[in-house]
């Protein structure tokens, strides 16, 4: 049996009241078996990637404890996804909710459904932002610090939101 382990998870929204499709998943995720919270972002406003005629989204960061495998957690992660209605149409389009594994422990996983540290990380504001709330030192598996990622990535024009 293996000890907990330290899982980062990306959140977005951009339909059906993101900001509170976003509160809920965070308590969804407090909530998973053999899981605990153990720390959330700020949410922030982000300009849609791909498909421009949509809304803006809101994205965020959990940080969980979990001994749940990564592949059981992504089971989780996309059930949870189910939950709130998502349905998958276009590729990078809207979506109630979308629930990235962005990294599991310091591990790298690679595997029909899993990419693991997530490949988006490096290139997007909206995922490194709130990463660094959470965890201002964070180090990535391949040794790139986050804060220096978000130093050269591109701009989706950010806006932190209020919670209240
Ligand atoms: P992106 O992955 O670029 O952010 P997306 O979130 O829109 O795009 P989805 O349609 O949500 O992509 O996911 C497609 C597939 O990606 C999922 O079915 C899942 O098996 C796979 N996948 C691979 N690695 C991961 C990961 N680290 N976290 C979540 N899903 C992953
Ligand atoms: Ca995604
Ligand atoms: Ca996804």
């Amino acid at each position: 049996m293996s000890g907990p382990v330290k899982a980062w998870i990306g959140l977005g929204s951009n339909l059906e009241d993101p900001l509170a499709q976003l509160a809920l998943a965070i308590t969804q995720l407090a909530s998973l078996p053999r899981t605990r919270l153990l720390a959330q972002s700020w949410f922030y406003q982000s300009s849609p990637m791909g498909p421009q005629d949509q809304p803006d989204f809101v994205n965020g960061v959990a940080l969980i404890s979990t001994e749940l495998p990564a592949e059981a957690l992504l089971d989780q992660l996309q059930t949870l996804e189910q939950d709130h209605g998502r349905e998958r149409i276009i590729h990078w389009g809207p979506r109630t909710l979308d629930l990235d594994l962005l990294l599991y422990g310091d591990q790298q996983i690679t595997s029909d459904r899993l990419t693991v540290p997530h490949p988006g990380i490096a290139v997007r504001d909206f995922v490194l932002r709130p990463l660094l709330d959470i965890e201002p030192d964070l180090v990535l598996p391949n040794g790139l610090s986050a804060s220096g990622l978000l130093a050269t990535c591109p701009d989706n024009n950010l806006k932190r939101l209020s919670l209240g």
